[in-house]
């Protein structure tokens, strides 16, 4: 209790040394400082078409971009959504919204109805910039409350064209005094626990997060403007959007962009472009892995192989290893509450360390990382499994409008607790073996247990039911449901599956209904989850 009685913390930081990072900079200031360099080089490719931009092309369309914004009477501090698949509309809608000093929220566009107009209410969009094709998703809230609609191909009645944004005047482009700690990414995340909530991330937060990766000496991740990087993950989700794009646009980079993740058009562009650098994810490592029709494309290429968002086994890995002859494969490990990224392989760096499979990483630069006992909150030493806590400017500044959730999440002390359990090893590795958090992970993309659980508690015949993860080859792992029926009722597992995939975007879809008489839960009312995963894993199942 006492100050004498608190043991000092045992803090592990990065290998490599801390930098200056130009915090005071907004964040399209820092992308774009040292464009003099490159500013004819491409910038962004548009897979599909072929089509390029160059670095000054990007940088005046965001202006032009942020000046339309302006005249549409999107202000400073107001929030837009970017309802959207990769495309370069995605890339200058969000870069004009920093430079306008406003903040975007990315949504999925495979979202249902309902999905989608969750985030627009809590986010309180003023704008939604989509596609033709998801308007009918929006329109009547849209109309009913006054939103615009924009599209970025040919817009339905009633809805704008980007171009109103795009071919603005730069010239009118509002002065506006950007803070260090305003926001300017709104990412949707659960955290730990409960529903999905707003994700501020300030200009600092995504220039810090950015800088500790790709700025200095010897970076953690490094590229440079002779790179071409492949954009096949998603941008709404922040890893493509701060790894991919923000540390691309800061080093220089081509960033090749890939509306959707197919095998072959993949292959295709890896060699028709010769991309040296992959972000991927452990589905399309394991697609990639597994797939005959890869040894008929030259991959020579690559020179960097990086898998994040989900737990990426050693032999996967190995397999991969092989697949890419050039290639220096490692992970990275993000959270978005955390900027996203907390660690990184250090294989990448310029003067390259030695890594081990499995790794997810080494700290990454200007930020602290300690190793907690869940229960005691004492920090433990090398070696000791362990919540993996972070500390340092690219943390989030907080959920938005949920101080209650802000405070579980980051403590007093500044550190935010991930809910992931893990070690760091004798050589600065660090080792994620476990999740003390309830999110499971479909591919990569979040699927909050919470959201689905009220869901079913809908539904006249479930009077109680728990979510949690299986495992699975392909994605990892899928939620699967215990359900409760209420007195008398004879509901199906197909019914119950179907009343929830009409409600949600594929990856929530519940694979598995088991009917149970009732949910283990602890004296506080709380799931017992482990206790459930420990049923499933022991293939200890009702029927
Ligand atoms: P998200 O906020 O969607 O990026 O999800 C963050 C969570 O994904 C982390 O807290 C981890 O549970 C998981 N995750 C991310 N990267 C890795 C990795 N390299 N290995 C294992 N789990 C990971």
């Amino acid at each position: 209790e006492t100050k004498t009685n608190k043991k000092q913390d045992i803090i592990f930081r990065s290998k490599l040394p801390d930098i200056d990072i130009p915090k005071h900079l907004p964040l399209h200031s820092y992308c774009f400082e040292n464009i003099a360099k490159f500013s004819d080089r491409p910038c962004l490719i548009n897979g599909a078409t072929d089509q390029i931009y160059t670095y000054s092309d990007v940088q005046l369309i965001s202006k032009k971009v942020s000046s339309g914004l302006n005249k549409l009477g999107i202000h400073q501090g107001d929030t837009i959504m970017l309802l959207l698949p990769n495309s370069p509309e995605f890339v200058f809608a969000f870069l004009g919204a920093s430079y306008r000093g406003a903040i975007s929220t990315m949504a999925n566009p495979f979202f249902t109805s309902a999905e989608v107009i969750k985030q627009v209410k809590a986010s309180n969009a003023k704008l939604i910039i989509t596609q033709a094709n998801y308007v009918d998703k929006i329109k009547k809230y849209a109309s009913e409350n006054n939103l615009k609609v924009m599209c970025v191909d040919a817009p339905p009645e009633g809805c704008l064209h980007f171009s109103e944004l795009s071919q603005a005047d730069e010239n009118d482009m509002p002065e506006v005094e950007i803070s260090p700690d305003d926001a300017v990414a709104l990412p949707y995340s659960s955290g730990t626990t409960g529903l999905p909530k707003g994700v501020m991330l300030t200009h600092k937060g995504l220039v810090t997060s950015v800088a500790q990766q790709v700025d200095g000496e010897n970076p953690n991740l490094y590229m440079h403007s002779e790179d071409v990087m492949l954009c096949c993950l998603p941008l709404f989700h922040i890893y493509s959007l701060n790894s991919v794009l923000l540390c691309g646009l800061r080093a220089g980079t081509a960033i090749l962009i890939m509306q959707k993740f197919d095998i072959v058009p993949f292959l295709e562009l890896i060699q028709k472009y010769k991309v040296t650098i992959g972000p991927f994810v452990p589905p399309i490592v394991l697609a990639i892995a597994k797939s005959p029709v890869v040894d008929n494309y030259d991959l020579s290429s690559v020179r960097t192989v990086m898998s994040g968002a989900a737990p990426l086994g050693k032999d996967l890995e190995d397999a991969v290893r092989a697949k890419f002859p050039n290639a220096k494969l490692g992970q990275g490990y993000g959270m978005t509450e955390a900027g996203p990224v907390l660690a990184m392989c250090l294989a990448f760096a310029k003067e390259p360390f030695e890594i081990k499979s499995g790794a997810c990483g080494t700290v990454v630069r200007n930020a602290e990382m300690k190793i907690v006992d869940p229960d005691t909150s004492v920090s433990l030493p090398r070696n000791q499994r362990g919540e993996i806590c972070i500390r340092g400017d690219q943390i989030m500044k907080g959920y938005l409008n949920d101080p209650e959730s802000t405070e579980r999440t980051i403590d007093k002390e500044g550190w935010l607790h991930t809910g992931d359990i893990g070690y760091i090893d004798d050589d600065d590795e660090l080792f994620i073996v476990d999740r003390l958090k309830e999110i499971i992970k479909y591919k990569g993309f979040q699927v909050a247990p919470a959201e689905l659980e009220a869901m079913l508690l809908t539904h006249p015949n479930i009077s109680d039911a728990a979510v949690v993860s299986m495992i699975d080859e392909k994605a990892g792992e899928v939620p699967v449901a215990f359900v409760v029926q209420s007195n008398g009722s004879t509901t199906t597992e197909d019914e119950v599956k179907q009343f929830i995939s009409k409600q949600v975007v594929f990856y929530k879809r519940i694979y598995r209904v088991f009917f149970v008489d009732s949910i283990p839960k602890s004296p506080a009312g709380k799931i017992l989850r482990k206790d459930l995963r420990a049923r499933l894993a022991a293939g200890d199942l009702p029927q």
